[in-house]
C-alpha cells in the first residue's frame, strides 16, 4: 500500500505549514518547477482532506509577507510568497468554476472543442500508465504518482499534455487514473487541471504549445536527479543523455549496462511528428467555430 510521506492530522499539517511558511516559500518562484527540489509545500493532501484549511494557508503566507515587509527584515523576496498566494488562488478558481459549470466534469468547457475526437489507442494508454513511454520524465512522473501517491506539479502538467497531445488518449481518461492514485485527489483542481492540460478548459494552453516532454526535462531537471530516482535503469546515463537515451551510441549503451529497447523503452511516439498532428486537429476545430 502507498504511504503519503507527510506528516499527518491537524498537527501534522499545522507543522508543515509553518515550516514551509518559514523558509522555502521564499524561493518559491524560483524552485517551484523543479522536481528533483524540496520548493513546495506539500499541503495538498491536507487541503483535499479539510485537515487544514485554505483560510489557515493564506493567513500563515500573510503573516510570511508581513514579516519580509517590516522595517530591518531580511532580504527575502516577497514574490515566492505572492506566487504561492496565487497557486492557493488556483484552487479556489477552479472550486468556483466546477461550482458555476458542473457539466465541465464530462464536457470540455470550451464548447468549441466539445466534439474533439480521440483515438485512444490502446498501447499508448498501457505505455503511459505503465510508465513504458521511453520518455524519462513522462516514466519517472507516473512511477512518482503510483508509488508515493503525489506528483509534482509540473509533471501534471507535462504528463497530462502528453497522454492528450502526444498519444491522442482523451482527457478524462487520465483524469480518471490520477483520481484513482492521487491522495490529494481534487475534483476541481484535477479536471481543471486535465482540461487546462488539454487545451479544453478556463484559460487553458493554447493548444499549439505543446510541451516537449524532452525539453521539458533537460530544463527542470537539469542533471537527472529526479529521473535517475525513479528509474534506476538510467542510473549510469551520461547527463547528455539523460533525457533522451535512446540518442546513446551503441557501444556507451552495452558499456553502462542500459541497452535501449531492452532495459530501458524506446519512444513510443516521434514527439515532433505527432505534435504536428495534434495541432491540427485543434486548428480545424477551432476554425470551424469560426464560421
Ligand atoms: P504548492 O505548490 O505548495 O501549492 C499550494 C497549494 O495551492 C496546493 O496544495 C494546492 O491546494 C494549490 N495549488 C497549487 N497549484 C495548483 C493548481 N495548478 N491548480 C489548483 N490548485 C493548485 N491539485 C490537487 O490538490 N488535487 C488534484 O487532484 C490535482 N490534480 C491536478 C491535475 C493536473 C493535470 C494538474 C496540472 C494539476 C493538478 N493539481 C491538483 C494542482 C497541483 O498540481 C497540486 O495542487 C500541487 O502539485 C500540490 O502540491 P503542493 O501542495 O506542494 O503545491
Amino acid at each position: 500500500a502507498v504511504r503519503l510521506d507527510i506528516p499527518a492530522g491537524e498537527i501534522g499539517g499545522l507543522k508543515l505549514l509553518h515550516n514551509f511558511c518559514s523558509g522555502p516559500i521564499h524561493d518559491y518562484q524560483e524552485k517551484r518547477d523543479v522536481p528533483a527540489a524540496p520548493g513546495v509545500s506539500r499541503l495538498s493532501a491536507h487541503l483535499a482532506a479539510g485537515t487544514l484549511s485554505p483560510r489557515q494557508c493564506f493567513a500563515a503566507a500573510a503573516n510570511a509577507r508581513a514579516t519580509t515587509t517590516a522595517p530591518g527584515a531580511a532580504s527575502a523576496t516577497q514574490a515566492g510568497i505572492d506566487a504561492w498566494i496565487g497557486e492557493l488562488i488556483w484552487r479556489e478558481f477552479y472550486r468556483m468554476i466546477l461550482f458555476c459549470f458542473p457539466h465541465i466534469v464530462h464536457e470540455a468547457f470550451d464548447r468549441r472543442y466539445a466534439t474533439l475526437a480521440w483515438s485512444n489507442p490502446p498501447t499508448h494508454w498501457q505505455a503511459w500508465q505503465n510508465a513504458l513511454t521511453g520518455y524519462p520524465i513522462i516514466d519517472a512522473a507516473m512511477r512518482q504518482l503510483k508509488t508515493t501517491g503525489w506528483m509534482h506539479n509540473r509533471l501534471r502538467m507535462i504528463t497530462a499534455m502528453f497522454l492528450t497531445k502526444d498519444l491522442d488518449v482523451h482527457w478524462k481518461t487520465g483524469e480518471a487514473f490520477f483520481m484513482l492514485h492521487l491522495m490529494d485527489y481534487d475534483q476541481a483542481s484535477n479536471v481543471g487541471g486535465w482540461q487546462w492540460s488539454a487545451s479544453t478548459g478556463t484559460d487553458a494552453a493554447p493548444y499549439f504549445r505543446i510541451m516537449n516532454p524532452t525539453l521539458q526535462g533537460q530544463r527542470f531537471d537539469a542533471d537527472g536527479t529526479f529521473v535517475k530516482k525513479f528509474l534506476p535503469a538510467l542510473e549510469n546515463v551520461p547527463k547528455a543523455f539523460v533525457h533522451e537515451p535512446w540518442r546513446m551510441p551503441s557501444a556507451l549503451q552495452r558499456e553502462i549496462g542500459c541497452i535501449i529497447g531492452t532495459d530501458y523503452p524506446r519512444p513510443i511516439v516521434d514527439h515532433q511528428e505527432v505534435k504536428l498532428a495534434a495541432v491540427e486537429k485543434y486548428r480545424r476545430l477551432g476554425a470551424d467555430a469560426k464560421r
